[in-house]
């Protein structure tokens, strides 16, 4: 790595609110860690359970992950499953990525959203 990307790459990291959060440097209600993944309550929950599931290698997003993250991103989705295992809501549940501001994306630090513990429309708006 050049050192201006080092120097793009360690910018990005240490402005990054999800990066933030995975070092405890901002505050969060933590469900799950392990060496790969982090997961947390949302601020402004949008379902009874609506948890984050962040890698802690900072993605971008989904449509800049690459093939080498596609074990990390099965990953994410396994942890997802089981906090929702965990937390009783089987019966239905949804994981979700938005990708890109035109689908609502706000946080430029990959993240799965696991929603839960009420009935779920379809389509989604
Ligand atoms: P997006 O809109 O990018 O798909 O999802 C970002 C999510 O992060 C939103 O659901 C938003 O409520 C949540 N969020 C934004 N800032 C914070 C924060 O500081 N702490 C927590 N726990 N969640 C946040
Ligand atoms: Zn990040």
């Amino acid at each position: 790595m050049s050192n201006k990307e080092f120097c793009y790459y360690f910018q990005v990291m240490t402005d990054c609110l999800f990066c933030k959060i995975i070092a405890g440097k901002v505050p969060s209600k933590k469900v799950y860690e392990d060496d790969r993944s982090f997961a947390f309550e949302d601020i402004k929950p949008q379902a009874p359970t609506h948890v984050l599931i962040i890698p802690k290698k900072h993605i971008v997003g989904l449509k800049e992950a690459e093939d080498a993250d596609a074990e990390l991103l099965g990953y994410c989705q396994l942890v997802a499953a089981k906090i929702a295992r965990a937390r009783g809501i089987e019966s239905g549940y949804r994981t979700v990525y938005n990708v890109g501001p035109g689908a609502g994306q706000s946080v430029f630090h990959l993240h799965l959203h696991l929603l839960g513990g009420r009935g779920l429309g379809w389509p989604p708006g």
